[in-house]
């Protein structure tokens, strides 16, 4: 029988996506700019996607859960998902569900295909095992009074500039984690990945809330 114990729904339920491999593969805070950016978009699209008060007050970034990329998902699902990117030249590429416009997961080039980035704080993530923080990513995009507050309480290393750090342990830990192909026994019969999804969409791009989701750093 297949495992459907992980999954992925959005905040009023028509968007579903059940994840294949349901082991986390990793787990971050992200203080970046477009993660931010991303979300303040999420909340404009319905008034229960308010920011968690914690990240809009900048006290922590926001919680990224990894997942292998591959899924089983039903086409009233299916019908549900956007494609956008912030900019023309921007590495993400988002999945949000038109339903509700809660951020259903992403994919960036160093994830390899192998997996989907997924911002726990909008979309609704089941799942029976959550591992801790491993790091706390792009301290260099946080207003620097808040930084350092994150720097005290921080249980998981810290990275600056991510960029400058590819070859520090938790990046090289990350990057092993991520790039991990999906295992052979959870490629179920009509498995999808985020690629397969969407291959036929039109990428919007959405640059909306690009200063105030900078203008924290001033
Ligand atoms: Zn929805
Ligand atoms: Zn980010």
């Amino acid at each position: 029988m297949i495992d459907q114990s992980t999954f992925l729904e959005c905040r009023c339920g028509k968007c579903r996506l059940t994840v294949c491999d349901p082991l986390m593969r990793y787990r971050l805070e992200c203080l970046c700019f477009d993660c931010r950016q991303r979300q303040l978009i999420s909340a404009s699209k319905h008034s229960d996607n308010r920011l968690p008060i914690d990240v809009a007050n900048y006290n922590r970034g926001v919680d990224e859960y990894y997942f292998a990329n591959g899924f089983l998902v039903e086409q009233s699902s299916r019908e549900q998902l956007i494609f956008s990117k912030l900019r023309d030249d921007a590495f993400n590429t988002t999945a949000m569900s038109a339903c509700c416009g809660t951020l259903m997961c992403g994919t960036h080039p160093v994830y390899e295909g192998a997996s989907v980035s997924v911002n726990a704080d909008s979309c609704h993530v089941g799942t029976s095992f959550v591992m801790p923080t491993q790091v706390i990513l792009f301290g260099c995009d946080f207003p620097q009074d808040k930084y350092v507050e994150i720097k005290k309480r921080a249980q998981a290393p810290l990275s600056f500039s991510v960029y400058d750090e590819l070859n520090s342990d938790p990046m090289i830990d990350f990057l092993k984690a991520v790039t991990e192909p999906l295992a052979k026994v959870y490629k179920h019969s009509g498995y999808v990945t985020f690629e397969t999804l969407s291959e036929q969409a039109e990428i919007q791009i959405d640059n909306a809330y690009f200063d105030e989701s900078r203008s924290g750093k001033d």
